[in-house]
């Protein structure tokens, strides 16, 4: 019987080249004893946080930031952003959430090493442990390079005949594959060296030095005993995950919005996912908690979750109101770096020439 399909929980792995994958535990939120040591669902535990760095933009930031736009048109002249009456203006603001999440992944295989004589690790020493419960140590942060991680699982060796070289611990030798004679390095094999017979091999050939002539040389994997240790290996991989939305609040078209920057509100990380319900906004929680079910949906039930990071950036942007001569308009400035958004700037030409 072959013994690489003996280990219970391990079974399936049939060969060297196979992996199983292990499913993740079931994914529960995080409970944790609160202050009255009651039971309570930490996933549903608020966070708060200050709204803070909301900066508002002044009249001459709107007026400066409509010139620079208008600045781009052949066709728009500068004269009404520089005379227009800036009557009202009215703050808005948009909010992408991103969720991300570092999930990891777990699967088995066999692996082997060379028998050097030493004690093993084998079932004699107990059972092996079921694949999610062996620790691994995971990445510190989101930022840590490490993507993958091989560990062997406790309990799982066992000797076997070298399957290379068939438990002789020689295998043919890979330079002169058996011949035990390679090509003259001096006349290349050709016995000649321009006019004159080689001195130094007899018809162009010479004794093969890795295998000192006997046509055989070590068996590597098995380091020529003719035997190898196998064991279960842990195969763990980690990968991001990411997530993201719009939440608007504004009557500009949304594609506008994307391509806008914002100040963060928001950024945690957590081991636990935590639902942010605490912005005055509904809109915000209410669309989070829907990205956060989609993300879990997507994600989380193929690997179990080490990390979770939440960011909420404010989108700032302000709807200005004017007069220019008999002109009633308005335009929006948007984002961190004041876009504008001014479909009916009043003075504009169709010939395609500046006017000033
Ligand atoms: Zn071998
Ligand atoms: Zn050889
Ligand atoms: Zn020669």
């Amino acid at each position: 019987m072959d013994p690489l399909s003996r280990i219970l929980g391990y079974g399936e792995a049939e060969n060297f080249d196979k992996r199983v994958e292990v499913p993740p535990p079931p994914f529960a939120p995080t409970t944790v004893a609160n202050e009255d040591n009651q039971e309570s669902t930490k996933c549903n535990q608020i966070v708060r946080l200050p709204l803070s760095g909301i900066i508002e933009m002044s009249e001459d930031d709107v007026r400066q930031a409509l010139l620079h736009h208008v600045e781009r048109f052949l066709c728009y002249g500068k004269k009404a952003v520089k005379e227009m009456v800036i009557t009202k203006m009215d703050y808005y603001s948009s909010y992408r959430y991103t969720l991300e999440t570092l999930t990891e992944t777990r699967s088995v295989g066999w692996a082997f090493d060379s028998y050097a004589g030493i004690d093993l690790d084998s079932r004699k020493c107990g059972p092996p442990p079921d694949p999610w419960e062996i620790h691994v140590r995971t990445p510190d942060s989101f930022e840590t390079r490490i993507t993958t991680s091989q560990v062997p699982v406790p309990h799982t060796e066992y000797i076997q005949m070298c399957h290379f070289c068939n438990e002789t611990g020689r295998i043919t030798c890979n330079l002169c594959r058996g011949r035990c004679k390679v090509d003259c390095s001096w006349c290349n094999g050709f016995s000649t060296t321009g006019d004159h017979t080689c001195v130094h091999c007899t018809g162009g050939k010479v004794k093969c030095g890795q295998c000192k002539a006997t046509g055989v040389q070590r068996c590597d994997p098995c380091l020529g005993t003719g035997k190898i240790v196998c064991y279960v290996a842990l195969f763990v991989t980690w990968a991001k995950n990411f997530d993201s939305c719009l939440i608007e609040h504004s009557d500009i078209p949304k594609d506008m919005v994307k391509k806008a920057s914002g100040t963060l509100i928001l950024n945690e990380t957590d081991e636990n996912m935590q639902t942010i319900e605490y912005f005055q906004d509904s809109n915000i929680n209410r669309d989070g908690i829907e990205l956060m079910d989609k993300h879990i949906a997507r994600y989380i039930n193929k690997g179990k979750p080490v990390f979770h990071r939440q960011k909420v950036a404010r989108i700032p942007i302000v709807r200005v109101y004017y007069s220019w001569k008999t002109f009633l308009g308005h335009f929006w400035v948007y984002g961190t770096e004041r876009f504008v958004f001014a479909p009916n700037y009043p003075q504009k030409s169709c010939c395609g020439c500046t006017i000033n």
